[in-house]
C-alpha cells in the first residue's frame, strides 16, 4: 500500500519554492524597472538634447554659408540689393540658431564666441556693403578683402562648429549604443519576468489543485467508507433527513453479517474487512441486478444499511429482505478461503416508525437486535426498543455482578443409560439477583455481545474446577465435571494455557474437566478448530461437541476432531417419541458416534420413553429432568447420596 502523502509537508514544500519564485520574480522586475529607466533616461537626452543641438549646428552651418554666399553672389553681380534682400533674414537665423543653441546645453562662454565670430562676420559683411554701396567708385581690392575676412570667420566658425558636432555625435552614438545594450537587456529581462510570472501561475495552480484533491479527500473521507467505498453514516443520515423533510414513505434496512466478530478475532481484521467488502460487493450487485432502487450504505462496523430509493411499503421491505436471505447459498470467496455468511435484518418504515433520522435508525437497529422471532429480518415493533433498553441495563448489571461475584454455578449429573449410576455433571451458570436465580439464557447473549462472557468463562472454569478440588477432598467419588465454554473465550489465543494454569492449579487429574463447544463454533474454520483442541487435549480435559445436530459440521472433519464426547441436542429427544425423522437422526448420531469411538450423551431427557429409547439405542450418557434439574453445590453430594446412585 502506498504511503498517503502528507498534506503539511507538501504544503510546506510548495510555500517554499513559491517564495523562491516569488523573490525571483520581485529581483526581476527590481532588475528590468532599473535597466528600463536608464535607457529611457538615455533615450531622452538623446531626443531632446543631442539631436535637438546637431540640428542646430547644422542649421547654424547652412545660415552662415548662406550669408557668406551671398556676399560672393552681390562681389560677383555688382548688385548690392540681391544681397541685401536676404541678408536680414539670414542674419536673424543666425541669431536665432545661436540662441536656441544656448538653450540646449551651449555654454556661456562659447555662446560669446559664437556671439564674437557672427558680431565679426556681421562687421566685414556692412563693410563689404558699404564699399559696394560706392556704385562706380568702389573698390574690387578692399572689397576683396572684406569678403576674405568674412570667409576666414566663417571657416575658423565652421572648423569650431564641425568639431563640436563630431563632439556631440561620438556622445549621441555611445549613449545609443548603451541605450540599445540596456534595451536587449530589458528584453532579457523581461523574459525572464514572463517566465517567472509563468512559474508562479505554474505553482499558484499547483497549490491550487493540491488543495483541491486534499478538500477531494477530505469530503471522499468524510462521507466514504473505505473499506467498502461504500457512502457512510453520515450520507444516509442526510439522505433519510431528505426523505423526511420531503415527506417521502419508504424503509431503512440495517444489515448485519452474522458472525462477523467471530471472523474477525478468527482471522483477524483485514478478513473481516474482505468479507464486508465482499459482501457489500455481492449487495450491490444484486440491488443492480434485480433493478431495486435502493441506496446502499456501510452503517458501521459490522452493518450495512439500504434505504429505499422510491416511495415503499411493507410489503416491498419484506420482499427485498426475504431476496436478500439468497447471500447465505452464495460462498463469498476471500483469498485462499470460502466462506458462507447470513444477514440479520433490521427493518424501520418511515415515517411510521419515528419522525426524525436518529428514531429511525435506533428503531431499525431495535428490531435487528430483537430476539424473539427466528426469522432473518424482523421490522421494528413498539415493544423492542423497551426490550433493547433492557439490553442495555442487563450488560451494566452484568459488570456488577462480576465484581460483587452474584454468579453460581448448578450441576446436572449425566446418569448412565440406565439411570442409576452418576457418571458425571454439567455445570450451568446462575446469577443471583436480588435472591432471584437468572438463567443463563437471559444474560449469555448479553455478556457474548459485550464480551463478558470472556470474564464470565474463566471464572465459571476457576470455580469447576475449585468445586471438583473441594468434592475430591471431601471424599466424594471423582466424576468428570463438564463447562460450557463460548465462541469468544475458545477463540481466544490465551484459552489453552489459561485451561492448563487453572487444571494446575487445583491439581485436577486428566480428563476430570470437560469442555462443551457448540456445534457452531466447530463449524466454523474446522483447521483452526482442530489445532486448538490438540493444544486443548494436551492441557489434559476431555472435549464434547455440545447441541449437535443443530449445526453445519462437515462429518470428515468430526472424524479429524481430537474429542471424546456428542452431545445430541435436546431438539432432537424432545421429539423422537413423536417423530420418525428425529429418531432417525438420534439413531444415526448414535451409529456415527460408535464408529468413532465416540460417547454419546443425550440431552433433554425428561420421560422414561425417551429414557427406554435411548437405553435401546445403546446412548452412553443421559442428561435431564427426569433424573434432575441442575442443582446448587452444595445440594449436589445430598442429592447423590439420596439418589442411591452409584458411580464408575
Ligand atoms: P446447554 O449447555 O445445552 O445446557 C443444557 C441446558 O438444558 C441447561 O439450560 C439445562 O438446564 C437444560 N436442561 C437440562 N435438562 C433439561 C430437560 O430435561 N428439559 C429441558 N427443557 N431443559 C433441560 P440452562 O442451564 O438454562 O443453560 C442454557 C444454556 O446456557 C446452556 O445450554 C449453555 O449453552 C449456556 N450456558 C450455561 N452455563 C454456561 C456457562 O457457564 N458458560 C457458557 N458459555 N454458557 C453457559
Ligand atoms: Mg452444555
Ligand atoms: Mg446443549
Amino acid at each position: 500500500m502506498t504511503k498517503p502523502a502528507d498534506p503539511k509537508r507538501r504544503a510546506r514544500w510548495l510555500l517554499i519554492v513559491f517564495v523562491g519564485v516569488l523573490i525571483a520574480v520581485i529581483t526581476v522586475a527590481w532588475m528590468s524597472i532599473s535597466s528600463g529607466r536608464v535607457v529611457s533616461q538615455q533615450a531622452e537626452t538623446l531626443a531632446k538634447e543631442r539631436i535637438p543641438e546637431l540640428r542646430e549646428i547644422g542649421a547654424l552651418q547652412a545660415a552662415m554659408s548662406a550669408r557668406v554666399k551671398q556676399l560672393y553672389l552681390s562681389y560677383s553681380t555688382g548688385e548690392r540689393l540681391v544681397w541685401q534682400e536676404k541678408y536680414k533674414e539670414h542674419a536673424e537665423r543666425v541669431h536665432a540658431h545661436v540662441d536656441a543653441l544656448s538653450q540646449l546645453s551651449l555654454s556661456e562662454m562659447k555662446r560669446l564666441q559664437f556671439l564674437g565670430m557672427v558680431q565679426a562676420f556681421d562687421l566685414h559683411a556692412h563693410r563689404f556693403d558699404q564699399e559696394m554701396a560706392k556704385g562706380e567708385g568702389r573698390s574690387w581690392d578692399t572689397l576683396r578683402e572684406h569678403l576674405a575676412s568674412a570667409q576666414s570667420v566663417i571657416d575658423e566658425m565652421a572648423v569650431m562648429l564641425t568639431m563640436w558636432s563630431d563632439e556631440l555625435s561620438v556622445a549621441a552614438q555611445k549613449d545609443g549604443e548603451t541605450a540599445l545594450i540596456g534595451v536587449a537587456r530589458l528584453t532579457d529581462l523581461q523574459l525572464g519576468f514572463s517566465v517567472s510570472v509563468l512559474l508562479v501561475s505554474a505553482f499558484v495552480l499547483i497549490a491550487l489543485y493540491a488543495r483541491l484533491k486534499d478538500q477531494d479527500e477530505l469530503y471522499r473521507r468524510a462521507y466514504f467508507d473505505g473499506v467498502t467505498g461504500l457512502p457512510n453514516r453520515w450520507l444516509l443520515e442526510e439522505e433519510l433527513r431528505n426523505k423526511l423533510e420531503q415527506k417521502n414513505a419508504g424503509f431503512l434496512q440495517i444489515l448485519r453479517i452474522d458472525r462477523l466478530k467471530i471472523v474477525a478475532s478468527t482471522y483477524g481484521h483485514e478478513t473481516a474487512d474482505q468479507l464486508i467488502k465482499s459482501t457489500a460487493n455481492w449487495l450491490q450487485a444484486h440491488l443492480d441486478s434485480q433493478g431495486v432502487r435502493c441506496g446502499l450504505y456501510r452503517l458501521n462496523s459490522d452493518s450495512l444499511a439500504i434505504i429505499s430509493k422510491r416511495n415503499a411499503g411493507q410489503v416491498e421491505a419484506e420482499y427485498l429482505a426475504l431476496d436478500l436471505a439468497s447471500i447465505s447459498e452464495q460462498s463469498l470467496s476471500l483469498g485462499e478461503r470460502d466462506l458462507r455468511i447470513a444477514l440479520d435484518i433490521g427493518i424501520s418504515l418511515f415515517p411510521g416508525d419515528g419522525g426524525n433520522v436518529s428514531c429511525l435508525v435506533r428503531n431499525a437497529d431495535a428490531a435487528l437486535n430483537a430476539k424473539s422471532s427466528g426469522a432473518h429480518y424482523r421490522f421494528f415493533d413498539k415493544r423492542m426498543t423497551d426490550e433493547s433498553t433492557n439490553w442495555l441495563v442487563t450488560e451494566g448489571l452484568l459488570r456488577v455482578a462480576l465484581e460483587k461475584a452474584e454468579f453460581e454455578l448448578h450441576y446436572q449429573p449425566k446418569q448412565a443409560a440406565d439411570g442409576k449410576r452418576t457418571q458425571g455433571s454439567e455445570a450451568l451458570i446462575r446469577w443471583r439477583q436480588e435472591g432471584k436465580l437468572v438463567s443463563p439464557a437471559a444474560f449469555i447473549p448479553v455478556a457474548e455481545d459485550s464480551g463478558l462472557i470472556v470474564p464470565i468463562g474463566t471464572w465459571v472454569l476457576n470455580e469447576a474446577c475449585r468445586q471438583w478440588r473441594a468434592w475430591a477432598d471431601a471424599g466424594l467419588p471423582p466424576l468428570p465435571i463438564a463447562v460450557n465454554i463460548s465462541a469468544q473465550q475458545f477463540q481466544d489465543e490465551a484459552f489453552p494455557s489459561l485451561v492448563a494454569a487453572t487444571l494446575q492449579n487445583h491439581a485436577i487429574p486428566q480428563g476430570m474437566i470437560e469442555l462443551e463447544i457448540t456445534e457452531a463454533v466447530a463449524a466454523d474454520h474446522p483447521e483452526r478448530v482442530i489445532a486448538t483442541m490438540q493444544e486443548l487435549k494436551k492441557t489434559g480435559v476431555s472435549l464434547a461437541i455440545d447441541d449437535f445436530g443443530t449445526g453445519y459440521s462437515s462429518l470428515s472433519y468430526l472424524k479429524r476432531f481430537p474429542i471424546d464426547t456428542l452431545k445430541i441436542d435436546q431438539a432432537f429427544i424432545r421429539t423422537m417419541g413423536s417423530s420418525t425423522e428425529d429418531a432417525a437422526i438420534v439413531n444415526l448420531i448414535l451409529s456415527l458416534a460408535k464408529a468413532l469411538s465416540l460417547k454419546v450423551v443425550a440431552e433433554g431427557v425428561e420421560i422414561p420413553e425417551q429414557q427406554a429409547q435411548l437405553a435401546a439405542l445403546d446412548c452412553d450418557l443421559l442428561q435431564g429432568y427426569l433424573f434432575s434439574k441442575p442443582i446448587p453445590a452444595s445440594d449436589f453430594a445430598g442429592w447423590l447420596q439420596s439418589s442411591q446412585t452409584f458411580t464408575t
